[in-house]
């Protein structure tokens, strides 16, 4: 067995033929099996229910009957049940990052660090939130509590498949809230690790549960369920658009993470060879497929082809490869519809006249497998297709500019807002350019990732915010009582 075989048995892939409805592992009351891919290896390795509205009803059924009794046990009771969840979680730790490497395709050790180490940590700033008391807010003659606000129904997509469940699994049950999950068709058996967890921990039965299948049949049912008080969606704004009018029909609360077209902003005063550094790592964190991606390199002009020569050598530091192999940094797509997207989106960069100075279509990668090879491109138009549409694979655009205000203006020139980064030998100058940017995170000088502030976007990239104390409020009503 070669070390790429013996990293994939270690996650002991199998079908999975049953649901998590009500405490129990039950059979779908009908389903037809749904095919799981390893995007390295091309093969299916597994298989697991398409379920239908029949199954969702049961799931919401059961997530209404657990609500009352789970709102009202105490903080301590709650948090003492997730923290059993996370000590289950996390003696699967690595089983789950393998899962994860052979689904989406990212590699093993990203796998570990990002993918499962990330969504853990915020597991364990939930159950510290869920054991924080809500204390009621005195306005005037006024009292006003923070209450759970119901049944949850949860959609998420396939790029960080334990990541994206966790930030709203953990918060809707630490807010009081039970829940229904829809997980991404195409990395569906990384949410059944998770409820192997639940199961083990032994959360009280009917506050979560799992009806996998696909967007159109099972997803939409859970939006247009009746009885969902919040859908909580991430995932492609064309389908967060869809999905908020299935529920408009009875003004249920929606919150969307939607997609990105991230700038970095690089001041002639950047430490350069740090920013295009961390930023071209930025842009290809598993293989592009990051809704936070800074997938626009905005750079000025007195370092601009310094800059693009220090990024189209990083780029090329990004072996291709299968994810279990040690030396590998980028793995594939997620899958062939994905890769020919991307594809489809380098022909046009090339089409619309940008230079290619790393990768593109003639570039070798592994034969087998849906690889794309690390691309970057200089001399963008702001406008062009590749500077204004998410990719959603490892592909780079840089665009010059000319001072601080043009910068501003480019990278405000888009129809997202979810994240971006400003780099400057001067901190005040960067935080003035971070703060006139129209998104819902900047960091400054690769300033890390904090998994409490609050994650969302302006514009078409979402409404409402995941993680720490700003993400359990989108699982809160407010009562205000008059003395
Ligand atoms: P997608 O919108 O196709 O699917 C997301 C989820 O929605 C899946 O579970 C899918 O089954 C479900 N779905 C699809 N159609 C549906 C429908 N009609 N009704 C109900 N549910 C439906 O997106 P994807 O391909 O899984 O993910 C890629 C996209 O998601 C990218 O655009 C990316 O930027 C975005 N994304 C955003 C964030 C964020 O936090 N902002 C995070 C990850 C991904």
């Amino acid at each position: 067995m070669d070390q790429a075989d013996a990293g994939r048995a270690t996650a002991k892939v199998a079908d999975r033929d049953r649901l998590y409805i009500d405490g129990e592992w039950v059979t779908p009351l009908d389903a037809l099996p749904m095919p799981v891919q390893d995007p390295a290896t091309e093969e299916v390795v597994a298989h697991v229910p398409a379920a239908g509205s029949g199954d969702i009803d049961r799931a919401v059924a059961a997530a209404r009957a657990a609500f009352g009794p789970w709102a009202d046990l105490s903080p301590a009771a709650r948090a003492d049940h997730l923290d059993r969840l996370l000590a289950a979680l996390t003696a699967r730790a690595g089983q789950i990052a393998a899962t994860i490497a052979i689904e989406v395709g990212t590699p093993f050790k990203v796998a570990q660090r990002v993918q499962t180490g990330l969504p853990l940590t915020v597991l364990r700033d939930y159950v510290a939130l869920a054991r924080e008391e809500i204390e009621p807010e005195t306005i005037g003659n006024s009292l006003v509590f923070r209450e759970p606000a119901g049944v949850v129904g949860a959609i998420t997509p396939w790029n960080y498949p334990l990541h994206q469940v966790v930030a709203k699994v953990g918060a809707a049950l630490a807010a009081g809230c039970t829940v229904v999950l829809k997980p991404a068709e195409l990395t569906p058996l990384t949410a059944y690790l998770l409820f192997d967890a639940i199961d083990e921990a032994g959360l009280p039965h009917g506050v979560v549960n799992l009806v996998t299948g696909s967007g159109p049949v099972a997803g939409s049912a859970l939006a247009a369920h009746p009885d969902v008080d919040v859908v909580s969606f991430t995932g492609s704004a064309a389908t967060g658009a869809a999905i908020s009018r299935l529920a408009a029909d009875r003004i249920a609360r929606v919150t969307l993470e939607l997609g990105g077209k991230s700038a970095n902003v690089i001041l002639q005063d950047a430490d350069l060879a740090k920013a295009v550094k961390v930023g071209v790592g930025n842009a290809f964190l598993n293989a592009g497929q990051t809704c936070t991606a800074w997938t626009r390199m905005l750079v000025h002009r007195s370092v601009y082809e310094e800059a693009v020569d220090l990024a189209a050598t990083a780029s090329s530091g990004y072996v291709t490869g299968d994810p279990f192999d040690p030396g590998t940094r980028l793995g594939p797509l997620v899958s062939e519809r994905q890769r020919d997207r991307v594809r489809t989106y380098i022909d046009k960069g090339l089409a619309d006249g940008a230079r290619l100075v790393s990768g593109g279509p003639d570039a070798t990668v592994p034969a087998r497998g849906f690889f794309i090879a690390p691309t970057v491109f200089a001399d963008v138009d702001p406008d062009d297709t590749i500077a204004q549409e998410e990719i959603f694979g490892p592909v780079l655009s840089i665009i010059p500019f000319s001072d601080d205000d043009q910068a501003v203006a480019i990278a405000n020139n888009s129809r997202y807002g979810l994240a971006g980064g400003v780099w400057s030998g001067d901190e005040e100058r960067a935080l003035s350019v971070a703060r006139r940017l129209r998104t819902g995170a900047v960091d400054i000088n690769g300033g890390a990732f904090n998994p409490r502030a609050p994650f969302g976007g302006y514009k078409q990239s979402g409404v409402g915010r995941e993680l720490g104390q700003h993400g359990l409020s989108e699982f809160l009503e407010t009562k205000a009582i008059q003395r």
